[in-house]
């Protein structure tokens, strides 16, 4: 699949929904393309007690039922379509499941076409000093 078709695919599932007061989902939506060639998409779910959480999270979960840890590339976007880039918790989230994952690629522009790794994103992960 191109980035072009990843982000087609990540448009298709966006689904805004305030299913009430308490709970919404669908503003976000990722497609994750996991080292076993297959791609897994996730959208966001938002809860009033500060719980839920991202598209690429989702997404991720599910690969990992799946059974594969190793992400090759993400995209991500916003209700409008937009391109997002990852936040602080999924950055971290995806180099815990792998440290594989610092090579993952995640489109930051279609026009023209850019990437950055997690690598990038996230050059000091949290770490504990246990091995
Ligand atoms: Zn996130």
């Amino acid at each position: 699949m191109t980035y072009a078709e990843m982000l087609a695919l990540a448009r298709s599932k966006l689904n805004p929904q305030v299913y009430d007061k308490y709970f919404s989902a669908g503003f976000v939506s990722a497609v994750l393309e996991g080292a076993n060639g297959k791609y897994y998409t996730g959208v966001n779910l938002d809860l009033a007690c500060g719980l839920g959480f991202c598209a690429e999270r989702n997404a991720a979960s599910t690969m990992l039922t799946d059974g594969e840890r190793t992400v090759r590339r993400i995209v991500c976007v916003d209700e409008k379509g937009a391109l997002m880039t990852p936040c602080g918790s999924c950055r971290e989230f995806l180099f815990q499941l792998s440290r594989e994952n610092v090579r993952a690629e995640f489109l930051v522009s279609e026009h023209p076409l850019r990437v950055r790794t997690l690598g990038e994103f996230l050059p000091d992960p949290w770490q504990t000093g246990r091995e």
